[in-house]
């Protein structure tokens, strides 16, 4: 085999080999990892599928962290990212504009019209993951209250729900709340204001979260540039669902005591709960309650490059325009902000929830991923969760957390054929939009037979 440069290809052992020697993966104790023995090397894909280098086939059960909406080398997309290449790669958009990064922002704007009318997003700031798409509407909130007259300057602080992720970069984590993740950086972080934030959507722990919620926003809330939020599932937190109707207080309350309203749909956005935006389904019980900042990225390019937008409202823009002098400008932008690659392939992926009728074909699948999900068996589960798309199985045993249980159901599904992450005791599922019923029935049987090999 040769790779396209015409060099030899790598072999399998020594691609294994060299993995081992120089690459420090995202969220990984290394120890583990090389104790885990030769690493899953992926080499290519086709539709849901992963293909090892030893040409084994994997169902990618958690759409490549997220990300993969309509399958891997999606005709369509494929053929948009090589006629954009065929013209540009990339050039920047300090000081110039390009092609499919407008036509982009133009589609976002019509795009958020369309399913949360009203809400007038209709400024896109690009960057390139969904830590950076927080981290520029933190910026964003904080400097916009700044520049707005004297008496918001002492707004400078965030609300943000417990147990809440929004990303890596040091402001996303600031607003974080997961402890494992974020403990060791607090020196180093901002303090924000915690909202509680029930561990179920039931009734009464949501109501007990919501009056301290409100008595926190009641006595705070004049110091508060913005509340930040991921709307109806905390996915890192381990699928932590919310109600429509507590999200929507949430972000109504805040407004209405002057902070802005931050919406990380990093996770939600582009059909993964069932509707476009998680938000259609909050504004569905409370109209009011519009973002003033949309934070996207992950499925935004079909899952295939890295590019987030922040989409912000007229309002919010205004109050950065200035004369110069007054250094009211946003002063932030990364240097690949708004490649012309990624924006093809999100225009690309946008033509296929409209061509393909992807959203509508959805109910018939987050019922499959149900049924598929209520034949494991109770004595492995503790919990389903699932809201659309997004879902887990909380394993059911009694083994000391260095026993690393759901990491070894994970490695144990891939001899059934199947890829799939743990989120401390939960085991994520997350299928591409594009998987096929029988195919998610599939899916979760290869992980209910992981989980027998490991629980017995
Ligand atoms: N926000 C939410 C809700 C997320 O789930 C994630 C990632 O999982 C992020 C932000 C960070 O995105 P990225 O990993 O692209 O920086």
């Amino acid at each position: 085999m040769q790779t396209p440069s015409g060099s030899p290809a790598v072999d399998a052992a020594t691609l294994e080999r060299w993995d081992h020697a120089h690459l420090w993966h995202p969220f990984t104790q290394q120890d583990e990892w090389e104790a885990d023995g030769a690493p899953l090397v992926v080499e290519a894909a086709q539709g849901v599928e992963l293909i090892d280098v030893h040409g084994r086939r994997y169902l990618d059960g958690v759409s490549s962290l997220w990300t993969n909406v309509h399958g891997h080398r999606q005709p369509r997309i494929d053929a948009a990212i090589v006629d954009q290449l065929g013209r540009v790669a990339h050039s920047t958009l300090l000081g110039l504009s390009s092609r499919p990064a407008v036509e982009l922002a133009h589609r976002l704007a019509r795009l958020t019209e369309r399913q949360l009318p009203g809400t007038g997003l209709g400024r896109v700031f690009y960057s390139d993951s969904g830590s950076t798409a927080v981290e520029v509407a933190l910026k964003m909130a904080f400097q916009w209250q700044q520049q707005q007259q004297q008496g918001h300057r002492r707004r400078t602080r965030f609300a943000a729900l417990s147990e809440a992720y929004h990303g890596d970069t040091i402001g996303s984590v600031s607003v974080g709340g997961i402890d494992l993740f974020h403990a060791v950086y607090r020196p180093m972080l901002f303090d924000a204001l915690r909202l509680p934030a029930p561990e179920h959507a039931s009734g009464t722990e949501e109501e007990a979260c919501l009056a301290r919620a409100e008595a926190l926003l009641e006595e705070h809330g004049d110091t508060l540039a913005a509340l930040v939020v991921e709307p109806l599932v905390q996915g890192a937190a381990g699928m932590r669902m919310h109600s429509p109707a507590f999200i929507g207080r949430l972000l109504t309350l805040a407004r209405e005591r002057g902070a802005l309203a931050i919406v990380d749909e990093v996770a939600t956005g582009f059909g993964r709960t069932g509707t476009m935006f998680a938000t259609e389904q909050v504004r569905a019980v409370a109209p009011g309650a519009g973002p003033d900042l949309l934070c996207l990225a992950k499925g935004l390019s079909g899952g295939y490059l890295p590019l987030a937008a922040t989409l912000v409202t007229e309002r919010v823009f205004d109050g950065f325009r200035a004369p110069y002098d007054q250094h009211h400008t946003l002063f932030h932008g990364h240097t690949y902000t708004g490649n012309a690659l990624g924006c093809a392939a999100a225009l690309a992926s946008l033509d296929l929830f409209e061509e393909e009728g992807v959203l509508a074909s959805l109910p018939e699948k987050i019922a499959a991923l149900s049924a598929a999900m209520a034949q494991v068996p109770d004595r492995h589960v503790i919990e389903r969760r699932q809201h659309g798309l997004m879902a887990g199985l909380l394993l059911r045993h009694e083994r000391p957390a260095a026993a690393r249980t759901a990491h070894r159901v994970c490695m144990a599904a891939r001899a059934h054929g199947v890829l799939v992450r743990p989120l401390g005791d939960l085991i994520v599922l997350m299928p591409p939009l594009a998987m096929p019923p029988a195919t998610i029935h599939r899916l979760v049987q290869g992980v209910a037979a992981g989980i027998t090999d490991v629980l017995g």
